[in-house]
């Protein structure tokens, strides 16, 4: 099983606040011995802290308690339970020894170890974000309880650790690191195995970079990028915070199945390790890493040098660093097209959330336990609340914007703090009175719609209907004229109806540039003028706005699917092929394809050959017309002809190969056998995941009964390829998966059973009957959804992904295609 949980109790904030008025923790230190098995470790924690007196509990979550001690008393082990152990602490001074042997998991929290496929070497790196670091050490786990720490580790001695603060072998497989500045307890971390390291240095700051050793010359390869993106930022972030980086060595450290994009841990960031590329990638994935690496620098002030006190503010950290990493990418490295790829990237995660029945404020959700904040831990976070961080600091100007950040830097460094105590820290900084801005944008949920009445000459605001607000916006609206030239002029909507008299024009984009925020749909005559106009756009930014408008408008039921197919069709968005599933690509086959015409996805298919064919050899947009045709291909003949031979330019990598496989396995034209003999040929981490999906995509019964065995935990599978073999399992055919259909809801609550935290809600998510649009699922779907006692993450995946069914039912209702 991947983590098998007794049902351990989220810490409540009412429990962090009683716990935090008794207790300030002096010092951890932290012996952790890695080489007793492949399966446990060993970790002994101790506690110095001062107590008022009295009743507490330590977070723990070990496989087995062997001693506790406080101020000398040995406890009664026995006294664990669901993860805590009460304390009587003494006024004053106090010292907590604890002794326990850990579990490592495999599901990416607490300390993860993976065995690399292509060479059987192993490896280990900790996670402690959101309840996980006591299935590590002992530690009064919540964020406002800060305190230094000093690790000892005993590692095999052919590997190498690195952690928070900087350390050394101080003889064969034994390590000390310094005392580290005082960190939250779901920053601690560490890497250990036989990783790769690339050292460098940069203002006085000692840099690294690491990944397994299989990776050793993809690592190589890009370090160079790598040192000179974090150099740049770290040159822009001293110059506008005017604060020194203050955790010693920056460490960057690319790890196996890791499940978000990266992790902030001060002094030592964990990256997915599909960031070291080992294919060839697409500028869109080169400008994902760089936004990330300077989105993990800008925590290091925002979030590790000043931290929230609870998780209700986990919002600001994720706005600030996406806004501050997005900006910092602009405008200091060689991605000063990074605007226009986000707003592929990320500008539907946020307002597809925002319009969910789930949606929440940015700010203020109360977050009565961690449990409950992870919840909201969404694209409102991080898009939207960039988005409104962006707004602000336009209006506010820079000066006062980062003089506010800075004088909120000083008054809480090392510390944590509040929204309104960044509020105040503006206020002061000469923001004037931000209480209005915030109650509008930042305390009410969803977003407004706004739509362009061409007869009236007006553009229509509706706020959500549930969430009442009278927010103005100021942006840019694109408009063509019959020469298909682009004009561009701003716009401020402040009321129900603004006139806006003489735009004219054949299409009118609203807000391309992603000026405001707000579900913005374009009418019927620009859809129709987009379909010859859009493939003579060259600004970036406007096609991908053009993108967006159209994206808001299928999603709200109010564009025709064949429309969409048509325009894309015509201009396919070549920028935009990264598979994260959030892109244009992955959503014209997911959410339209299915929708529209039976002649859909050849039309697709034709318009990428054609497109491989027509663009540069050896373009970067020759390789996502490429990377199109495969996934839309239906000829296994096709794909087998590019399996001999690609096209010039493109060279046939690992990536390419595996996506030709997995759509041959959709197609049932390859055996188990070939898939088998393709992964022994290059056993590589991200092959393994491949093979998985490819294995459950067959269009068998055996492929779907294993796909499922993976869901319900009978087969236990590392993360990755728990979310390959959910996304597999549904593409086809419906008479193998229609079964699973009703097994889902019957089975998935019983999941919390066999995996839990982030990859408790990725496999419920992964695994849902996406494609069965109909009323019965939706019916089906939302009986489960009432049930009292559903788990609360598992209840929030069935709301989000059962909205999207009711939006698809929609459409279908509005566009009745014959089939
Ligand atoms: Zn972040």
């Amino acid at each position: 099983m991947s983590s098998p949980q007794q049902p351990f109790r989220s810490l409540q904030r009412t429990e962090a606040q009683a716990r935090k008025a008794l207790l300030e923790v002096l010092a951890y230190d932290l012996t952790l011995d890695l080489t007793g098995s492949e399966t446990e470790f060993f970790s002994r924690t101790v506690i110095r802290f001062r107590s008022g007196g009295g009743e507490t509990f330590v977070d723990l979550k070990p496989l087995a308690l062997h001693a506790i001690r406080l101020n000398g008393s040995a406890l009664d082990v026995g006294l664990l339970e669901r993860g805590r152990f009460p304390l009587a602490t003494a006024a004053g001074e106090n010292e907590l020894v604890v002794e326990a042997t850990m579990r490592f998991r495999n599901d990416g929290e607490g300390l993860h170890r993976s065995v690399d496929p292509a060479d059987g070497k192993q490896y280990v790196y900790g996670m402690s974000f959101m309840d996980a670091a006591p299935s590590v050490f002992a530690c009064f786990d919540q964020p406002e309880l800060k305190a230094p720490y000093t690790l000892h580790v005993r590692a095999p001695e052919e590997w190498v650790v690195v952690a928070n603060a900087p350390g050394r072998q101080v003889e064969p497989g034994e390590w000390e690191f310094e005392q580290s500045q005082p960190l939250s307890t779901y920053f601690v971390t560490l890497v250990a195995g036989p990783y790769h390291v690339i050292r460098d240095e940069h203002d006085g700051i000692p840099l690294g970079l690491s990944a397994r050793a299989s990776l050793a010359s993809h690592l190589h390869r890009d370090a160079d990028e790598l040192f000179t993106l974090t150099k740049q930022c770290f040159d822009e972030y001293h110059r506008l915070f005017g604060i020194r980086y203050p955790f010693g060595d920056y460490h960057q450290a690319f790890v196996p199945e890791f499940n978000a994009g990266a992790m902030e841990n001060p002094g030592c960031v964990t990256f997915r390790d599909p960031l070291i590329f080992t294919s060839r990638v697409n500028r869109g994935q080169r400008i994902n890493r760089a936004t990330t690496v300077a989105h993990e620098m800008a925590h290091q002030w925002f979030g590790n040098l000043v931290t929230p006190a609870w998780w209700d503010d986990l919002w600001l950290n994720e706005s600030f660093a996406e806004y501050m990493g997005n900006r910092v990418t602009a405008d200091v490295t060689q991605y000063d097209d990074a605007w226009a790829d986000l707003s592929y990237a990320r500008r539907q995660w946020g307002l597809v959330a925002d319009q969910r029945p789930s949606t929440h404020p940015v700010a203020g959700n109360g977050a009565v336990d961690a449990t409950a904040a992870l919840q909201d831990f969404d694209g409102i976070s991080y898009v939207k609340g960039s988005a409104i961080l962006g707004q602000l600091a336009a209006t506010l100007g820079d000066d006062v914007f980062f003089g506010g950040t800075i004088d909120h830097f000083d008054r809480h460094r090392f510390g944590n703090a509040t929204m309104h105590d960044l509020l105040d820290s503006w206020q002061r900084a000469g923001a004037g009175d931000l209480s209005g801005f915030a109650e509008q944008w930042l305390r009410t949920a969803g977003p407004d719609t706004i739509a362009y009445d061409r007869a009236e000459g007006v553009l229509l605001r509706t706020p959500p209907a549930e969430h009442p607000a009278d927010r103005s916006h100021t942006f840019r609206v694109a408009v063509s004229d019959d020469g298909g030239r682009w004009h561009t002029r701003e716009v401020e909507v402040a009321g129900e109806r603004t006139l806006v008299p003489g735009l004219g024009g054949n299409a009118v984009v609203l807000d391309p540039y992603d000026d405001t925020w707000a579900v913005v749909i374009p009418d019927q005559e620009t859809v129709d003028a987009l379909k010859t106009q859009l493939p003579s756009v060259s600004d970036g930014r406007l096609r991908a706005g053009v993108w967006n408008n159209l994206r808001n408008g299928f999603h709200n039921a109010a564009i025709a699917p064949d429309d969409v197919i048509d325009i894309a069709v015509a201009s396919l968005p070549v920028e935009d092929t990264e598979d994260t599933g959030r892109r244009t690509v992955a959503w014209l086959m997911r959410d339209v394809a299915p929708l529209a015409g039976p002649d859909a996805l050849a039309r697709l298919h034709k318009a990428a050959v054609t497109k491989v064919d027509a663009t540069e050899v050896g373009s970067e947009q020759q390789l996502a017309a490429f990377r199109a045709a495969i996934r839309t291909a239906s000829d296994p003949a096709v794909l087998r002809s590019w399996l001999d031979a690609t096209p010039e330019g493109i060279e046939l990598d690992l990536d390419l190969r595996w996506r030709l496989l997995g759509r041959l396995a959709t197609l049932g034209a390859v055996t188990r056998d070939e898939l088998r003999a393709s992964f022994d040929a290059e056993p590589a981490n991200e092959a393994r995941v491949a093979l998985t999906g490819a294995l459950c995509s067959l269009p068998d019964a055996e492929a779907k009964a294993y796909a499922w065995s993976v869901f319900t935990g009978e087969t236990d599978l590392p993360n990755y390829e728990v979310v390959a073999a959910g996304q597999a399992l549904w593409r086809g055919p419906d008479e193998l998966t229609e079964a699973y259909v009703e097994r889902y809801f019957a089975e998935l609550p019983a999941t919390v059973n066999v995996r839990a935290g982030w990859v408790l809600a990725q496999a419920a998510e992964a695994f849902f009957p996406a494609g069965s649009v109909t009323e019965t699922t939706v019916t089906r779907a939302h009986e489960v959804i009432d049930r009292p006692g559903l788990d609360l993450s598992l209840r929030r995946v069935l709301v989000d992904c059962t909205d999207q069914l009711e939006r698809q039912l929609a459409v279908r209702t509005a566009f009745p295609i014959d089939r």
